[in-house]
């Protein structure tokens, strides 16, 4: 509220009858007030303004409040927009139990935790989790150094939206099992490749791959690996034919002679002891429908990547980016 409306406001309290002021104190009593969610979300806002609509990034003018938000009004374009416009929470509601649901995501909880734990129906835990993880899925990291790149396999689940009623889990047998390898470059159509590339400091990338091909292998790596990076993979020829493209110097081991390591650098353990923690969290879901498998793949990074993980706000934060700049970071 603007500070002149406020003075108005306090000399008309002093008017107030008996039984008035009884029900001013009821209404201020019960009145939520700013949730903790929105004070986060618009503070990393202000910190960094950015037009939603033409990417400006000079502060833009303050213009009021809607939805419990403040508006802006950007100098360049002159469109209105809120620290949410253009985010996967913009128009979501219930704001004061985003923090909560912050905290089920840093602990992995399932649908139905989820919802218990933030007192929203179910239907909603479902709507929010993949509402705050879109962004965390599309945020993509750099890669340098020595990088690992390996693929790994989920079970195909066409469970639809609408199974998710039945719990977390579709019908059918469980997950790919660890360890098992898809039938060398061949894929059951059982199976959904998920290509996970990690350098030495940690950076990691994922995709889900529509295929084993070097087109589907180049288009996950292009973006995200440097080209002075030394690829490290297993024999499958998409790799040299990617590492070939893009004149990446590449070291692929050749695992199924029983090599592990060469010259005491080059081998892919890191990634695959990615691939083990990432399954073995993801048993928690009994399989996932392969449509929302990337953010699944995103929860998981997030939770090794981000600084705070157990902490609410980051998974707010994160839910917030805008997924339009989800570049190299
Ligand atoms: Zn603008």
């Amino acid at each position: 509220m603007r500070e002149a409306d406020f003075e108005v406001l306090l000399r008309l309290v002093e008017q107030l009858g008996g039984e008035q002021r009884a029900a001013l104190g009821r209404a201020l009593a019960s009145a939520p007030g700013e949730p903790e969610a929105v004070r986060l979300l618009e503070e990393a806002f202000a910190a960094a303004p950015r037009c939603p609509h033409c990417a400006e990034a000079a502060p833009p003018q303050r213009w009021g409040r809607a939805s419990g938000l403040r508006r802006y009004r950007c100098k360049a374009c002159r469109k209105t927009f809120n620290a949410l416009t253009g985010t996967s929470l913009a128009r979501l509601r219930k704001k004061a139990c985003w923090l909560r649901y912050g905290e089920a995501l840093a602990a992995g909880m399932s649908l139905a935790k989820a919802a218990a734990h933030c007192g929203v129906h179910l239907t909603t835990s479902f709507r929010w989790r993949h509402r705050f993880l879109r962004a965390p899925a599309a945020t993509r990291e750099a890669l340098g150094g020595v990088v690992e790149a390996d693929e790994t396999f989920f079970r195909r689940s066409h469970k639809g939206s609408r199974r998710w009623r039945h719990g977390d889990a579709p019908p059918g047998p469980g997950p790919h099992r660890r360890g098992e390898r898809a039938s060398k470059r061949g894929l059951s159509a059982l199976q959904v490749p998920a290509l996970i590339a990690r350098d030495r400091a940690g950076h990691t990338a994922d995709a889900v791959l529509p295929d084993l091909g070097a087109e589907a292998i180049g288009a996950a790596l292009g973006p995200v690996v440097a080209g002075d990076a030394v690829l490290c993979s297993d024999g499958a020829k998409a790799y040299a034919a990617f590492a070939a493209k893009h004149g990446i110097r590449h070291e692929p081991i050749n695992i199924a002679a029983g090599v592990r390591v060469r010259d005491g650098a080059f081998h892919i353990q890191n990634v695959n002891a990615y691939h083990g923690r990432l399954k073995g969290w993801m048993g928690r879901f009994n399989g996932v429908a392969t449509r929302y498998l990337p953010h699944y793949l995103g929860w998981r990074r997030t939770l090794e990547r981000a600084p705070e993980p157990s902490a609410a706000k980051t998974w707010l934060l994160a839910a917030a980016r805008p997924i339009s700049t989800g570049n190299a970071n």
